[in-house]
């Protein structure tokens, strides 16, 4: 959510603000803006809308210089208008500030500094932090800026990360973190902060982020960090390990279509150097427990949201089936609030695409904060979720641009796959069962390439039901969190109203929304259960709904009772999960391609969900 970008060293700040803004469109906002220092004085520029309207507008902009900072909007306090688009300037024009996050008591503070005569022109909150900065300035004038704003931030509750610059400390640009990502990307005699990786991997590959509660002063040519109580900190440089490809469309019309396409690629990545050398299980060296620690562990609980949920809920299926160790799947919004009754030796996992997931992170340290070791899926390396947690694996799935996970979801899955071939080779799985499984997962790159033939098939399902406004996704054991995750990328990119349920779970009620207006969409690739499935699929049909079927056998009924037929390969279940959902992601694309919907930036979500 919200992009905080900042530049000071030799160049021009403007071009590489507005770069920087723009490689975080991805994340979701509503107004843009930048600040430069230009002959002593701060000159801002706002545009409500995408940061191509900034873009325009700078052309006509007459003020340059080498440092400045810049923001894209995700507005919480004041409506979305070019006043309350950041950064917003302190009475006089003496500082600028940019802000992540909710400062919540910002009333008292307006309160406060109006009676010291202080003029407000936004409805922000952020801009009483621009103005608490002036205050603590003239009060004492002869501090640090960093002095200065680390005696305002002590004054602050909530959430913020932020960059501020100034006309008094021409040559420096001071950022501070609480609950809301920042990093420092090291360049040669320049120096790039922001709150994503994104915006800086065009000018350097090393970065270092900021942990909650501490503040940083960034010069041209160097960087000192300390926390906000003046405690020194160990700077950790990280590699970014993605490449700058992923951040271009490389000729494809959408991100959402380039990471589908690229999952071979991913699963791929996700698997490498992580089979043990016998062939028969999956070994991970982000894990720091022993295979004894591993056995002592009774219980498991994945903490996640949205897409990752979805991803663990599949997961779960996985590793009780072959490890049989209960697994338990929390939202982790409700995980951090409700006190869950946690049994001794549950070992807990976070997952997140992002790393920065507020509710992840926030169940994270209530876990920690209950003694539970906490390990963590995460594709970001470094991000606060990585490095918050006691140990945890890489998703290696490259910068997933499109705003609806595809890859990582794919990723994550994949990873958890070996995780429950790794308890399951623990506990009780033979070797030879041990190899047919790694040998299915390897065999996931190329089938994954055979699936992405069904492209235009699907594209021609899609081309039949777009206009249709009901849909319902079923599927069973390990197919029903695909079934969800199915649902959700159609609400996500196409605004269609979508449900998913365990497909036997379909007559205990929402068969009263079949009618000749609905789609069921049955992936039915869990071979176990397919006879059953075929009584549910013409209980639909009897009731006048539609039936599109993804199947794995060639069986001939289907062609009897459904109205589209989607045949994938029959394959290990324990890849099932990551290859049915292939043509769900494509299903969501078209219909949202087709509904003329802008799928890799849909209205209202935001890439990585960093307010409560
Ligand atoms: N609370 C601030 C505002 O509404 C910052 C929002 C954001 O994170 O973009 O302007």
């Amino acid at each position: 959510m919200c992009g905080i970008v900042g530049y000071i060293g030799q160049k021009e700040a403007n071009g590489i603000l507005i770069d920087g803004l723009k490689r975080m469109e991805y994340r979701g906002y509503d107004s843009a803006g930048i600040a430069v220092l230009d002959k002593g004085s701060i000159f801002s520029l706002k545009r409500v809308g995408k940061v191509m309207e900034l873009a325009k507008a700078q052309t006509k902009f007459h003020h340059h210089g080498p440092i400045g900072i810049g923001h894209t909007r995700w507005a919480t306090h004041g409506n979305v208008s070019e006043r309350n688009a950041h950064p917003h300037l302190s009475d006089g024009n003496r500082f600028a500030v940019v802000h992540n996050g909710i400062i919540e008591n910002y009333l008292q503070i307006k309160a406060f500094l109006t009676e010291k005569n202080y003029r407000f022109t936004s409805d922000t909150d952020t801009e009483t932090l621009a103005n608490l900065i002036d205050y603590h300035y003239q009060k004492a004038p002869y501090l640090s800026f960093a002095e200065i704003v680390r005696k305002t931030l002590l004054h602050i509750e909530g959430t913020y990360g932020i960059a501020v610059m100034s006309k008094i400390f021409a040559d420096e640009i001071v950022v501070a973190r609480k609950s809301s990502p920042l990093l420092i990307g090291v360049g040669e005699g320049e120096n790039i902060i922001a709150s994503d990786a994104a915006a800086v991997a065009r000018y350097t590959r090393c970065v270092v982020y900021l942990n909650d509660g501490e503040i940083a002063s960034v010069r041209s040519d160097n960087f000192s960090i300390t926390t906000l109580h003046e405690n020194a900190v160990d700077v950790i440089r990280h590699e970014l390990d993605w490449e700058i490809r992923d951040m271009d469309l490389e000729g494809y019309p959408h991100y959402m279509l380039k990471e589908i396409v690229e999952q071979p690629f991913v699963i791929e990545n996700a698997m490498r150097g992580r089979f043990t050398a016998d062939g028969c299980s999956a070994k991970f060296g982000g894990i720091s427990l022993t295979p004894q620690e591993l056995r002592t562990v009774d219980r498991l609980l994945f903490c996640a949201c949205g897409s990752a949920y979805h991803a663990c809920l599949a997961g779960k299926y996985l590793i009780e089936k072959y490890a049989r160790i209960p697994v338990d799947v929390e939202y982790a919004s409700e995980f951090r609030y409700r006190n869950a009754p946690l049994q001794r030796n549950t070992l807990v996992f976070v997952v997140s695409q992002s790393g920065e997931t507020i509710d992840t992170l926030a169940a994270l340290h209530e876990a920690k904060r209950r003694g539970y070791t906490v390990l963590g899926i995460t594709n970001v390396v470094g991000s606060t979720i990585a490095r918050a947690t006691d140990a945890g694996i890489y998703q290696h799935a490259g910068l997933e641009m499109g705003v609806a996970s595809t890859k990582a979801f794919a990723s994550q899955i994949t990873i958890l796959s070996m995780l429950a071939l790794l308890l399951a080779r623990i506990h009780d799985m033979d070797a030879i069962a041990g190899l047919q499984y790694v040998q299915a997962l390897k065999s996931l790159p190329a089938i994954t390439n055979e699936i992405l033939k069904l492209s235009d098939p699907i594209r021609m399902i899609a081309e039949k039901y777009y206009e249709c406004e009901r849909f319902l996704f079923l599927g069973r054991q390990a197919m029903y969190p695909i079934a969800l995750e199915g649902a959700l990328k159609l609400k996500e990119i196409a605004y269609v109203h979508a449900e998913a349920f365990p497909t036997a779970e379909m007559k205990h009620g929402p068969i009263a929304l079949i009618s000749d207006e609905t789609v069921c969409l049955f992936i039915a690739t869990q071979n176990e259960l397919l006879d059953k499935t075929m009584n549910n699929i013409q209980e639909v049909k009897a009731r006048g709904g539609k039936v599109i079927a993804i199947v794995n056998n060639d069986c001939i009924a289907w062609e009897v009772f459904c109205d589209e037929v989607l045949t994938i390969p029959e394959v290990h279940p324990g890849i099932n999960p990551i290859v049915s959902v292939i043509p769900l992601q494509f299903f969501a694309y078209y219909i949202g391609i087709l509904r003329g919907c802008d799928v890799d930036r849909p209205r209202n979500l935001a890439k990585s969900v960093t307010v409560e």
